[in-house]
């Protein structure tokens, strides 16, 4: 079946993303710092019992105009040391609290902002500090988000031989107009020659990043700018649709003076963008994330071994419980979720008064714990047993499908559009069904009342 603007059209709708659940609009000032440390006591004890790591850098040189993360713009070394040394009091102080010598680590990422604009020094000092509280596994992925703007082959010299063996390249757009009038740098180097030399250094699974739904793209610009990352041949291409929410971030103003594309011109962008890299061999993990067949992120979602947590998509073996340092990072734990203070100020404040910096948090019920597993295998794999759920929680079947609401009169219209199809042990996701995933997510979630129409659209 083929992905046409009908089908989108149809299914575009307000929802949840999913990268967590409860999405983070449930997260609130009740959950404190006893909180967060009796729950990192707990996290020793569940499932997964790996550990994933997050850094979050929020600095950045210049601010893009269509930016949605937390970052501050053109600090000097003071203020960027003085973050640093926060990162390593908070890694030290949660650090004490696991169990580091039975637990490995499989996944540490480093986002932000852009992690690359800091000196190469700052992030060897904090892997220096990870490695000597944890124990690394020896598949452990390693990864970094970095502005070609800024990234210079001895700089991936200088993250392999700290053990980065993964890159996120943020390239949004290839032509130099787009770039204009978003405020953002082109890369320093051209593109093709870096992708080839992290593949020289041992770096794979690597990302080129696109956003479409920018001013100055069209259907045809924007063909262009996907056919030369596709003669790159990077293992992953993300193409990203922009989020305009400018009642958040004032600077998005910026771009609808300019002028955005219409919401069709959009849709047909989107369209495109899928045709062009599924032709191009690339499999659609979602609507957005593409990989080559043999890049371990394909393989694993065509095994359905594929998790997700705020860094995006990562394969079973290396998920984790995430325990994020820095800034507005989010830590995941089996039992909760718990984020720090945003503002970078106030988070080395509080860092450095107390040893911890939370703002807000989520404590799960084993309810809740229950539809996160079922939103998770549907999300990800594009399937859902009750029985493996059911196994997971030493529940019966009945007691699953009670938890969820399960409804199957929610699901007919899916099975009649062929997205997905019901059977005794639950639903099985076809593959145009992927697409939408967050659309059949929801209909297994009983909390969605609450909040919908703050949701950004599905599609
Ligand atoms: S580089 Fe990324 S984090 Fe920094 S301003 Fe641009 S979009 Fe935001």
């Amino acid at each position: 079946m083929e992905i046409t603007s009908d089908f989108l059209d149809k299914h575009n709708v307000s929802g949840p993303r999913y990268t967590s659940y409860p999405p983070a609009n449930f997260f609130n000032a009740n959950f404190k710092t006893e909180d967060y440390i009796e729950q990192l006591k707990l996290s020793n004890k569940q499932l997964p019992e790996n550990i994933s790591i997050y850094v979050h850098i929020p600095f950045c040189p210049q601010r893009c105009h269509f930016c949605g993360c937390t970052t501050e713009i053109g600090q000097k070394r003071p203020v960027v040391e003085r973050y640093i040394d926060a990162i390593k009091t908070e890694i030290r102080n949660v650090s004490a609290l696991l169990d580091v010598k039975n637990r490995k680590v499989t996944q540490i990422h480093w986002g932000g902002g852009t992690p690359n604009a800091i000196a190469m020094r700052f992030i060897e000092d904090i892997m220096n500090l990870i490695k000597e509280r944890f124990i690394l596994d020896e598949n452990a992925e390693v990864a970094i988000e970095c502005s070609p703007a800024h990234l210079e082959y001895d700089h991936i010299d200088q993250l392999a031989a700290m053990g980065f063996n993964r890159m996120s390249l943020g390239i949004q757009d290839f032509r130099q107009d787009v770039l204009d009038v978003v405020n953002r740098q082109a890369p320093k180097l051209p593109v093709k020659d870096l992708v080839d030399y992290l593949k020289k250094k041992g770096f794979s699974g690597n990302n080129l990043d696109f956003i479409y739904g920018l001013p100055l793209q069209t259907v045809e610009s924007l063909t262009e700018t996907i056919k030369k990352a596709i003669d790159i041949r990077p293992d992953r291409i993300v193409t990203f649709s922009y989020a305009h929410v400018p009642w958040v971030k004032e600077e998005q103003l910026k771009l609808e003076k300019i002028g955005l594309p219409q919401p069709k011109d959009k849709m047909d962008m989107l369209i495109n963008n899928i045709k062009l890299l599924q032709d191009a061999g690339y499999v659609a993990i979602g609507i957005d994330h593409f990989a080559l067949p043999e890049d371990k992120m394909a393989q694993a979602f065509l095994n359905k071994k594929l998790h997700r947590n705020f860094q995006g998509y990562c394969t079973l073996e290396t998920t984790g419980q995430v325990y994020a340092f820095g800034a507005s990072s989010i830590s995941q734990l089996w039992g909760a979720y718990a984020q720090n203070i945003k503002n970078t100020f106030l988070y080395m404040d509080a860092i450095e008064k107390t040893g911890f910096a939370i703002e807000r948090g989520f404590t799960l019920d084993v309810k809740q714990q229950v539809v996160r597993s079922v939103i998770n295998s549907i999300m990800c794999n594009g399937v859902l047993k009750f029985t493996e759920i059911a196994e997971e929680f030493k529940m019966t079947v009945a007691d699953i499908k009670a938890i969820v609401n399960y409804d199957k009169s929610k699901l007919i219209d899916f099975e009649k559009d062929n997205i997905i199809s019901i059977n005794e042990d639950g639903v099985v996701i076809s593959e145009i069904g992927h697409m939408i995933a967050r659309n059949i997510a929801m209909a297994f979630d009983p909390d969605l009342k609450q909040g919908e129409a703050i949701y950004s659209k599905t599609v």
